[in-house]
């Protein structure tokens, strides 16, 4: 379930005008599905599926007056959600890239490869000394090359999901977790990590690759209580019917004091304030909640949730003008070859990512942790 990560590779089908959704698999939505408030405001009326245009349908969002939340009203049924992730990329397997010997290669590429391998060695040593992990090789003691280097600390902290690993052996799960890049990075750190993803073809390319991938969803995951150290949800709390619910039985599966991260787009961000309809993150009818910083904050801190901290993230502007960009040209958003950020615009990303460093609420992603109370 995981969406609209840069790394991901492209959308495959064509834009088209899209059918109606069947009638009978539309819910109403009267009240924020985040704080309950039925004072709300109409954002934008005829929003169709112009990421994969796989999803038939034309959506009303609704913007809550009193937590500032967006979301779909009516929507798909649980039950009938499914029709929406037809084209979903994360069912596409991982692929491996192919190796080459060293005698196919020249000199040049041999040092560029070894000076790459050590490059990679200081990185495996500063995680491992800041985030408990066991990454192998490592180059120790120049760390505070990355220690010194504000993005490179930036990078380093988005790679493990700013978690720091309690003990050896520690259980993660990733919910969302497609078909399980992230455990198999997080498995190569030390920790014990697993998935939960709802779509059976995304786990079964995962578990083809070895990854323990469970089929389900929030809010009824089926876990033991206290299960796991940490649990994380890159862009997935925004594709659930209830978040509370949701976070309420994550709260669950959590050992006390154990963190929660959580990646999503921001309803307030700068690139949504610019591109309003066309922006990516808005992505009708996958996305039924959009979060502001405050109301996840709040949403956390109401289904048991403690020490909820905002993190910066490395500048990501840039990817989601180009890709919002391409939206309202009504092109393909993922495509290789898709149209470039005019150079305005891109000016307009830059300053976006400034402002993002400066207050990460206001960034194109909200990115928090919180623990489970003691
Ligand atoms: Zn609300």
């Amino acid at each position: 379930m995981r969406s609209l990560l840069p790394s991901d590779p492209d959308a495959r089908s064509g834009p088209g005008e899209p059918n109606p959704w069947p009638e009978h698999e539309l819910e109403t939505v009267e009240r924020c599905p985040l704080c309950g408030s039925r004072d709300r405001r109409m954002l934008y009326q005829g929003l169709a599926d112009r990421v994969f245009f796989c999803a038939p349908g034309k959506w009303t969002l609704y913007r809550c007056n009193a937590c500032n939340s967006g979301y779909l009203d009516p929507r798909p049924t649980v039950e009938s959600i499914g029709r929406a992730y037809a084209s979903y990329y994360t069912h596409e397997p991982a692929g491996g890239r192919a190796q080459t010997s060293i005698a196919g290669r020249g000199l040049r590429r041999v040092l560029q490869d070894n000076y790459a391998a050590s490059k990679k060695a200081v990185l495996n040593d500063y995680l491992n000394a800041n985030y408990n992990l066991e990454l192998r090789p490592t180059l120790p003691w120049i760390r505070w090359a990355i220690s010194a280097s504000p993005r490179r600390r930036l990078n380093a902290g988005m790679m493990v999901r700013h978690l720091v690993r309690k003990r050896p052996g520690a259980r993660l799960l990733d919910i969302g977790c497609g078909n399980g890049a992230f455990i198999g990075w997080a498995r190569t750190c030390g920790w014990a990590a697993e998935g939960l993803d709802p779509d059976p073809r995304a786990a079964a390319a995962g578990r083809a690759r070895g990854m323990p991938i469970t089929v389900g969803s929030l809010p009824d995951t089926g876990f033991p209580e206290a299960r796991f150290s940490a649990v994380t949800m890159s862009h997935s709390i925004e594709h659930l019917h209830d978040p509370a619910a949701g976070l309420r039985e994550v709260c669950r599966i959590l050992e006390p004091g154990g963190t929660l991260w959580i990646a999503t787009p921001n309803f307030a961000s700068a690139g949504h304030a610019f591109f309003g309809s066309d922006w990516l993150a808005l992505d009708s009818p996958r996305h039924l909640v959009l979060f502001t910083a405050s109301s996840l904050i709040s949403t956390l801190s109401a289904t048991g949730f403690v020490a909820i901290r905002p993190v910066r993230r490395p500048p990501i502007a840039e990817w989601y003008f180009t890709t919002s960009h391409r939206v309202a040209l009504r092109d393909e958003p993922f495509s290789r070859d898709g149209s470039e950020l005019p150079f305005g615009l891109r000016l307009r990303a830059v300053v976006a990512d400034w402002q993002a460093l400066l207050r990460p609420t206001r960034g194109e992603e909200i990115i928090v942790t919180a623990e489970r109370q003691q």
